[in-house]
């Protein structure tokens, strides 16, 4: 019995002796004396199919064409593999070629490319081995955000990627427009006034909950900030969990929930995959995973943060003292070195970080967090929101910030306030973190950065 719609994934569990037919392409071909051996993958598991073809069985003008990168169906028997490095393999006795690939110019050879050289082919990387490992774990890494919300309970949202609010305060913005090039009068433009593209959801994200209690969003999100560093792109995938009636102790402990909750996900339903970004890319991913997985996060206030950084007795690049950001390198030491685990910094001086968080009582701190994770620093940003009508209104008029602009958003204070909090999740910084994949270019299928916008 033939069945014809079977990924490889699927053939792997089929008895010995079933007849399967497999598509998908080549990823190597190997030939000795009147037999041939494929390594033959679709994309459904990182396990290649070894096809196994008797030059007797095949004729010669399909054989010849099944070379690397060519799309290939075959049907057959499923026998143990005397070989080692998979169990079973497929004994060809039809074989079909869809799309030959000429071995001269097929760009995709079995190995020595640089991570660079794979970015400049994204059409093709996907048929590699690591990109294929990355977007399955992409792929799951995204279901499991949606399941961990779902099954809470809370409410996903759609947020405008085009926005009017210039002033978000996270980060440089694309200007939306269709005017031509030149002096130009926003009264003119497309939507009668300047556009944006956004840099994040949580304003809008707030409106709903303030309605439906818990809310996430999760989508694409764009900065025109000119950094060209591993960690960031122009445009990446945020998560922004908002939930009313929570504070943030809350928030810390819905954030850390959800990052175990995640990584078993993945570390449950990706084993081969990370098994081999565990060999080949990071030997630490696995033992790191497990190690968060399983343990508690440390929490430290920030000017608890900085007394370390302080005592550290390291010679900064950035000073550290009460006041100043906490930079890459500082992030890096308590999380790295310090705990040796996720960090959660709360309580940053209001002056360094954004206007809608929560005023503590000294006057001087804001109710925000930031978890640090080992290998990548700072991978969620988020606070507890300032919910009340007057301090924000001060705060707005203190940050020189457009009053008009924020009507709608001190609104929701005037009409119905509630104590709410949420967090950001970068989710290509998830994607480093969960594959110690080096460079934010290679977990996201065709990066956005200055200078690049290929594909
Ligand atoms: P960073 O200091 O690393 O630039 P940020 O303070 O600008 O981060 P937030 O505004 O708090 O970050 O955004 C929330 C999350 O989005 C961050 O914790 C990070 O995971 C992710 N993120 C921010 N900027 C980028 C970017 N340019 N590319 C990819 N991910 C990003
Ligand atoms: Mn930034």
């Amino acid at each position: 019995m033939i069945d014809p719609t079977a990924y490889i994934r699927d053939i792997f569990t089929k008895p010995l002796g079933a007849q399967v037919t497999a598509h998908g392409w080549v990823k190597t071909r190997r030939d000795s004396k009147g037999i041939h051996f494929i390594q033959l993958n679709d994309g459904s598991t990182f396990q290649d199919l070894q096809v196994v073809i008797e030059s007797a069985i095949i004729p010669e003008s399909a054989l010849s064409q099944a070379t690397n990168g060519a799309c290939v169906r075959v049907t057959g028997e499923l026998i143990a593999s005397p070989g080692s490095g998979q169990s079973v393999e497929l004994k060809a006795s039809e074989l079909q070629v869809y799309g030959p690939a000429d071995p001269a110019t097929y760009p995709l050879q079995k190995k020595g490319h640089t991570m660079e050289f794979l970015r400049e082919i994204a059409h093709l990387r996907v048929r590699s081995n690591t990109f294929g490992a990355v977007f399955r774990v992409r792929n799951a890494l995204s279901f499991a955000i949606h399941k961990f919300f779902q099954d809470r309970g809370f409410l996903y949202v759609h947020t405008p990627l085009i926005t009017a609010s210039d002033a978000e305060g996270a980060g440089a913005m694309f200007r939306v427009t269709t005017l031509p090039p030149g002096p130009a009068n926003p009264a003119e433009d497309f939507f009668g006034r300047n556009t944006y593209l956004a840099v994040s959801g949580q304003l809008e994200a707030e409106i709903f909950a303030l309605a439906f209690t818990n809310v996430y969003t999760f989508g694409p999100t764009f900065r025109a900030e000119n950094s060209n560093t591993p960690r960031h792109l122009a445009e990446f995938w945020m998560v922004e969990p908002e939930m009313a009636f929570c504070d943030l102790d809350g928030n810390r402990k819905l954030a850390e929930e959800f990052l175990k909750s995640i990584i078993g996900y993945v570390l449950d339903h990706c084993r081969p995959d990370l098994e081999f970004f565990n060999k080949r890319i990071d030997n630490t991913v696995l033992a790191t995973l497990e190690h968060v997985a399983a343990s508690a996060f440390e929490h430290v206030t920030y000017t608890e943060a900085v007394a370390l950084l302080e005592k550290s007795g390291r010679a900064w690049e950035f000073p550290a003292h009460w006041g100043a950001d906490l930079q890459s390198e500082h992030e890096r030491y308590l999380t790295e070195e310090v705990f040796k685990k996720p960090v959660i910094v709360t309580d940053y001086p209001a002056e360094i970080k954004a206007f809608y968080m929560r005023l503590n009582d000294d006057g001087k701190t804001v109710r925000a967090m930031d978890v640090l994770a080992p290998r990548i620093g700072e991978i969620i940003g988020g606070s507890q929101r300032e919910e009340r009508y007057d301090v924000l209104s001060e705060k707005i008029r203190a940050k020189g910030l457009p009053e008009e602009s924020y009507k709608w958003y001190l609104d929701l204070r005037k009409y119905g306030t509630a104590p709410h909090a949420g967090f950001g999740l970068g989710l290509e910084r998830m994607m480093m973190y969960l594959t110690g994949m080096k460079n934010i270019r290679d977990v996201i299928p065709f990066p956005r950065t200055p200078g690049s916008a290929e594909f």
